[in-house]
């Protein structure tokens, strides 16, 4: 029996603040009474991620389920709020900017991982840099946040996609039932050779 594996992640839930310009009416003295005018005022807009604590924990479940046959599991060591000025000061997150969100999150002993209302791609649940421990998952309108979550953690432990027609061994379904599959509806399950590839990468051999 393989000995189990514990990866430690930092969880950051964040606000993107994005700001914007409204035009506000105001009251001014003229004569016996008051005139209206008009002005530009900046506004801070918060954009927090969907999902609460408690969902966060929920999803973490749900991916130690499915990481469950590889004995490698993912303990959340702290939740922290945190807020960013949004780049390109959007509501959503462009994959691009994910570097710059991973450089001010940087990984300490474990995984950073950051949770975010949207991507603007929509088609994307998150983003990972393996080299640097750190992830991004979106939240809004995904119920399947934990299997996002498991997905995202595959990349950390050095697993690429499965395109359609992929052949694994001992892998008798259809690729799609593959946690790595390429694709909004990737499953949930794992190849032996994924797991032999997971618990010897970088990541599970020096969790912290
Ligand atoms: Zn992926």
């Amino acid at each position: 029996m393989a000995s189990k594996i514990k990866i430690p992640v930092d969880a950051h839930m964040l606000t993107l603040l994005v700001s914007e310009h409204k035009i506000e009416e105001y009251f001014i003295k003229a004569g016996p009474g008051q005139a209206r005018r008009r002005r530009r005022v900046k506004v801070q807009i918060e954009v927090p991620p969907e999902i609460d604590t408690k969902r966060l924990r929920q999803g973490f479940s749900v991916a130690n389920e499915i990481w469950k046959p590889a004995d490698i599991s993912f303990q959340l060591r702290q939740i922290k709020p945190a807020q960013m000025t949004a780049p390109l000061n959007k509501k959503t997150l462009d994959k691009a900017q994910v570097h710059d969100v991973a450089r001010k999150f940087p990984a300490k002993k474990g995984v950073s991982l950051v949770v975010i209302d949207k991507f603007t791609e929509k088609s994307l649940g998150g983003r990972s840099i393996q080299e640097k421990a750190f992830c991004v998952v979106d939240t809004s309108g995904h119920p399947a946040f934990g299997g996002h979550l498991a997905h995202e953690f595959g990349h950390l432990l050095s697993l690429d996609h499965l395109e359609k027609g992929h052949k694994l061994k001992g892998w008798k379904k259809l690729i799609n039932y593959n946690l790595m599959y390429e694709g909004a509806r990737a499953g949930t399950e794992l190849a032996p050779e994924q797991i032999i590839q997971a618990r010897a990468s970088n990541l599970a051999q020096r969790p912290s």
